[in-house]
């Protein structure tokens, strides 16, 4: 089943000879920049010249804020903030291929497949600060029989939440990698979550939640599924 959202074609990024059941051109980032790619190439003396161009920026900013970069508690701030930022982006390192990597298994079970409550931190990508919360990933295996391992829809929703985002669409990206990963009769994410850039700053509503969700195949289609996948979802 394809999906209805349209996406840019992607390079191919795995290792020729390895094998992999899902189709070749969607290994890979997801949805990658030029840039993606060579920070993932990127050689030790590379990325250590990358981390001092940001600590640079953040010295830079420190000085445009009214601070002063040198002064005793803001003298590693750049350095710091260099290896934080690369840290919170790591998603970017990560080809979804390798994620899924010997975790998908043929299963005789035709139910709902639902993992819920799983803790994500973003960064959205208008702010630079982030945003959390706790999504859930359900989905219903195809004739196929290809059941995804549980840890794997934890990780598949780490990989892309380490990399800017909105919430839009990191809640359709990992509803779209299940769909890939597995072929699923269908597949649901809702996901929940404060963004700082709301409740910290401008309309400073705190408290305020923002729900998204993306649903696949039959739970796009049949409305007794998705009620059931909802229900599931508030059941706590
Ligand atoms: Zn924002």
């Amino acid at each position: 089943m394809s999906t209805p959202f349209p996406r840019p074609s992607t390079p191919p990024l795995l290792a020729s000879g390895q094998s992999s059941p899902i189709p070749p051109n969607e290994h890979g980032l997801g949805w990658p920049a030029k840039s993606t790619v060579s920070r993932l190439n990127a050689t030790a003396e590379e990325r250590a010249e990358r981390e001092k161009k940001i600590a640079g920026a953040v010295r830079t900013i420190l000085e445009c804020i009214g601070e002063d970069p040198d002064r005793e508690g803001l003298q590693r701030t750049p350095e710091r903030y260099a290896q934080a930022v690369m840290w919170m982006t790591k998603g970017y390192e990560e080809r979804l291929s390798d994620v899924l990597n010997n975790a998908i298994f043929a299963e005789d079970h035709d139910e709902m497949v639902l993992v819920r409550d799983i803790d994500i931190s973003s960064l959205c990508e208008h702010h630079l600060v982030p945003f959390t919360g706790k999504i859930a990933i359900a989905y219903i295996p195809g004739q196929n029989q290809l059941v995804l391992g549980l840890s794997k829809l934890a990780r598949i929703a780490e990989t892309f939440s380490r990399r800017l985002q909105v919430q839009e669409r990191l809640t359709k990206q990992i509803a779209i990698a299940v769909q890939e990963a597995i072929n699923p009769r269908g597949v649901a994410v809702v996901m929940e979550a404060t963004h700082l850039c709301m409740t910290m700053r401008g309309v400073q509503k705190p408290g305020s939640i923002t729900v998204t969700s993306c649903m696949l195949g039959c739970f796009r289609t049949q409305q007794k599924t998705r009620e059931e996948f909802l229900t599931l979802v508030k059941g706590r």
